[in-house]
């Protein structure tokens, strides 16, 4: 009668091993091994999830930097709600320039 899993694992020696690897993760540069390991370690380990989200959070932020404006898709779907299409008449062709 083993508990299928315990209610809560937590191994430092573990997470510093993979925080080293999160950012690799993230990038998707790192091994497949080490990956499907750490995804099973972030399945228990909580610690490790919310730096992974917030790893990833920042550097999403990060790669918008030089572009701190609102992607396209979402420009679009922002004028949509606001029903602002008529007055882009052509989506395709992003014209900043608002002549008067
Ligand atoms: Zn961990």
């Amino acid at each position: 009668m083993n508990a299928a899993e315990p209610p809560h694992v937590h191994n430092p020696e573990n997470c510093r091993r993979y925080l080293g690897s999160l950012g690799d993760y993230i990038e998707g540069t790192l091994g497949t091994e080490l990956c499907q390991e750490l995804e099973s370690h972030m399945a228990v380990c909580e610690n490790c999830r919310v730096v992974v989200n917030t790893l990833a959070r920042t550097i999403t932020l990060y790669r918008q930097m030089p572009a701190p404006e609102l992607p396209n898709a979402v420009k679009e779907r922002l004028f949509a709600v606001l029903d602002l299409k008529p007055f882009f008449h052509n989506g395709a062709s992003a014209e900043e320039q608002q002549a008067e």
